[in-house]
């Protein structure tokens, strides 16, 4: 087998073209910028014609890479006897990352960049730079914008978390932002050897035409929300899955999840399954306590159903913005699962796929004790 059946998650049209080969139907959603399609894969044999399908979705912010992989595994070898509907990458141009994506604008799909002089060279030369202050560059090339920040600049510590506070503080950048997506480079700390401007790299952002700033998790519950959450949108809306998972990733070492459970009284059974079993495997557990502190939440916003399992807390209802809340509205009860990066990505992909896994195998025993 060859680097690239082994991984083809590296980019996208492999990682589908993969899908493909494992004799899932594919059902086109959308398609985004550069003529890029965005698709879910349906595993339809089943030993539960009467279930709605169980949805697994990945990949909405690039640099939690270890949900898409674990994904694609539980793709290959899905080990469950229901309907599975599974969306492979929610974000394709942020996955595939600044070299790729620029690289299909400017006509060199193989482009590599070899560091910040580098991308601002290539930004000036095939577009408009909008920006340029202090080691960190953004700029318009083509239907998307491009960012790249110096290597000693501090939002190098976490790329996302930096430029989703900076945009709102800068009402002109808002404002020649508004209605794209801007492709951010990967953190270093999390880049394990790749580059900070290849796959897996930042979560992209969008800044809507309200100029409000966001990431692909948000904008569920916006009037004109970017493609990529629409699509996914309205596919859950069409398929009325009764359990979703969503696979993230979070600050810290640890595993947790965040769950709309407690809205739909139902479902307990399988949080508890999966933490139980991601213990018995010998991964640690994130407790809120401790997660808290990286948040920028007020105290009791968010309650612990179990230890690593988040909520909103039900006395503070919450705009459906971000896909696990969203879910509520369509009778689904989603498990955003929260590995901590601060670990390798094999561990992070260990822990994520057990997690699935478990909570599977509990939907499963479910439906043969005739429970939804
Ligand atoms: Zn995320």
């Amino acid at each position: 087998m060859s680097f690239h059946e082994q991984h083809p998650y590296t980019r996208y049209d492999r990682l589908i073209e993969a899908y493909e080969r494992l004799g899932l139907r594919k059902v086109e959603l959308a398609t985004t910028h550069l003529d890029t399609p965005i698709v879910a894969f349906s595993k339809d044999e089943t030993e539960f014609p009467e279930r709605p399908p169980v949805l697994i979705a990945a990949g909405a912010h690039a640099e939690e890479a270890a949900g898409v992989i674990a994904a694609w595994r539980i793709a290959e070898r899905p080990g469950f006897p229901g309907r599975m509907l599974f969306v492979p990458c929610r974000d394709p141009l942020g996955w595939d990352g600044i070299e790729r994506t620029l690289g299909r604008i400017i006509g060199e799909p193989e482009l590599k960049i070899a560091g910040h002089e580098h991308a601002v060279g290539l930004f000036r030369e095939h577009g408009d730079v909008v920006w340029d202050r202090n080691g960190m560059a953004i700029a318009i090339v083509g239907p998307l914008a491009f960012l790249s920040f110096a290597p000693d600049h501090p939002g190098n510590r976490d790329t996302g978390e930096y430029i989703q506070a900076y945009i709102p503080e800068q009402p002109e950048l808002v404002d020649v932002l508004k209605g794209r997506t801007l492709l951010v480079p990967g953190s270093p700390a999390h880049a394990e050897g790749r580059s900070v401007y290849g796959w897996g790299g930042g979560p992209s952002v969008y800044v809507d035409e309200t100029g409000r700033v966001g990431n692909f998790n948000r904008f569920f519950a916006a009037e004109k929300p970017p493609v990529e959450v629409a699509a996914l949108r309205s596919f859950a809306l069409e398929q009325r899955p009764d359990w979703i998972f969503d696979l993230h990733e979070n600050f810290g070492d640890r595993f947790g999840m965040y769950t709309n459970s407690a809205f739909l009284s139902r479902g307990d059974d399988v949080y508890r399954a999966m933490i139980d079993t991601v213990i018995a495997k010998g991964f640690p557990i994130m407790p809120l306590a401790e997660l808290m502190p990286y948040l920028n939440l007020p105290e009791q916003a968010i309650i612990e159903l179990y230890p690593g399992v988040y909520s909103a807390n039900p006395k503070r209802r919450l705009p459906p913005d971000a896909f696990g809340v969203y879910a509520s509205s369509i009778g689904a009860v989603c498990f955003t699962t929260e590995m901590g990066m601060e670990r390798p990505l094999a561990y992070r992909v260990d822990a994520t796929e057990i997690a699935v896994r478990a909570g599977l195998k509990r939907i499963e025993e479910r439906w043969k004790a005739g429970e939804r």
